[in-house]
């Protein structure tokens, strides 16, 4: 399969395989883990408003990505994007294009493929571990995703009640522009709650 191409927002980033680094991933000694979240990139991502990809300022219409999970919890847990940041990681991103129908099963074996703890002193590993999230998905089916367009006057970050400080990501309850599927799941009988809950919406 051809890369696509890179936006020109990205052409700072490092790339690893050809594919930019977006700049939420969790890197172990210089290497990328795609698909594992750096925490301390994604809070600063989502109170600066930054894209989840290039890192930059998102402009007036941002993009996010929304499982039928974090449509339920009210809030997407992942930083939004540009609307080319985001096609660009639909055709790159293994886990939105539909190439992988599962998420990696653990993040441990990702960072250390040989099993191996981190030996190294320097690494920053035991400060930035993967997030919770990533451990709740590790192993399991491959959800559906879809992407909303809101505007950024919209873009509030939720923070957890119960915990003051942990950040849920950005709020869902607001007007959105479009929605449009990024991939579907096997789980169908999820898919079609998802999509009664949208029409429900009048989305
Ligand atoms: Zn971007």
């Amino acid at each position: 399969m051809s890369q696509p191409p890179v936006p020109v927002r990205c052409r700072e980033r490092p790339q690893a395989g050809g594919l930019v680094v977006p700049f939420i991933s969790y890197e172990h000694a210089g290497h990328a883990v795609f698909g594992a979240i750096n925490p301390r990139r994604r809070s600063l991502a989502l109170l600066r408003a930054l894209c989840q990809i290039c890192g930059q300022q998102l402009d007036e219409r941002l993009c996010l990505t929304v499982r039928p999970m974090d449509f339920q919890a009210g809030a997407a847990p992942e930083p939004g994007l540009h609307p080319e940041c985001l096609a660009y990681s639909a055709r790159a991103c293994p886990m939105l294009s539909g190439a992988v129908a599962e998420y990696r099963t653990t993040a441990a074996s990702v960072n250390h493929p040989a099993g191996k703890p981190c030996s190294d002193p320097a690494c920053p590993c035991p400060r930035m571990l993967p997030d919770p999230h990533h451990e709740i998905r590790s192993g399991r089916p491959a959800d559906a995703w879809d992407s909303w367009m809101i505007h950024r006057r919209h873009y509030r970050v939720k923070q957890n009640p119960q915990q003051p400080g942990q950040l849920l990501g950005i709020d869902l309850d607001v007007p959105v522009l479009r929605i449009r599927p990024l991939r579907r799941s096997p789980r169908h009988h999820l898919d079609e709650v998802h999509t009664r809950r949208m029409r429900a919406l009048d989305l």
